[in-house]
């Protein structure tokens, strides 16, 4: 199996190339092309599987066909500061051939610098949700012409409590956006919790 066959544009396949990624991974080979088809996805993966390129690289293959807005288009959420860091850095990386923008948002540190940096342009925002609730519920900025919503490490979300916080987020983004859900383990509360997030979801578990 090759990242062509899996349909990515020219420019990523060649920019995979001088990354050094020959072969995708086993959730890369299952989830890139369920996320280029817009499905909805609820994925069994722990950190070091490949899974932040699984959903990266299909986003930023629609965006680079669909640029014409102006709009935040894909909102990453992330339990901690850490972890947001790391996926920005990735799509900065996946995506430097692309011109498409990411920002990252979280808490314990300047807003201001962050407003700047959307306010120059964003089409991936990656934030963790106390920060993001702040940033909505001052109107700092508008998710209603999202695509699509993806919850990183959602197991360690609710672990951290931030249910109510996620739930409020919800509130604020559009019905028909498309929903990927990553977590590393599964129980009850996360099947809840995915149930009220996905339509008929593609499983994948490696
Ligand atoms: P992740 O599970 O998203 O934290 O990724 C783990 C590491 O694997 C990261 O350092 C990626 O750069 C790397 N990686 C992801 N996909 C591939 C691939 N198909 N081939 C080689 N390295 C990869």
């Amino acid at each position: 199996m090759s990242f062509a066959s899996l349909g990515l544009h020219s420019h990523l396949l060649d920019h995979l190339t001088t990354l050094g990624y020959a072969t995708p991974t086993p959730i890369q080979q299952q989830a890139i092309p369920a996320v280029l088809a817009g499905k909805d996805l609820m994925a069994g993966a722990q950190t070091g599987t490949g899974k932040t390129a699984a959903f990266a690289l299909p986003l930023l293959h629609r965006l680079f066909l669909d640029k014409d807005t102006q709009a935040i288009r894909v909102l990453v959420l992330t339990p901690t500061r850490e972890l947001a860091q790391q996926v920005h850095a990735s799509f900065e990386r996946y995506s430097a051939p692309l011109s498409i923008r990411s920002v990252v948002a979280y808490g314990g540190t300047s807003i201001n610098v962050q407003l700047d940096a959307l306010r120059k342009g964003c089409d991936v925002l990656v934030a963790t949700p106390g920060r993001l609730l702040e940033l909505l519920m001052k109107g700092l900025i508008d998710l209603r012409q999202l695509d699509t919503l993806v919850l990183d490490e959602a197991d360690r979300m609710l672990d951290m409590g931030f249910i109510i916080d996620i739930q409020r987020i919800l509130k604020k983004l559009p019905d028909s956006r498309q929903t990927l859900f990553f977590s590393a383990t599964f129980n009850d509360d996360i099947f809840a919790l995915s149930k009220t997030l996905l339509r008929d979801p593609q499983l994948i578990e490696v």
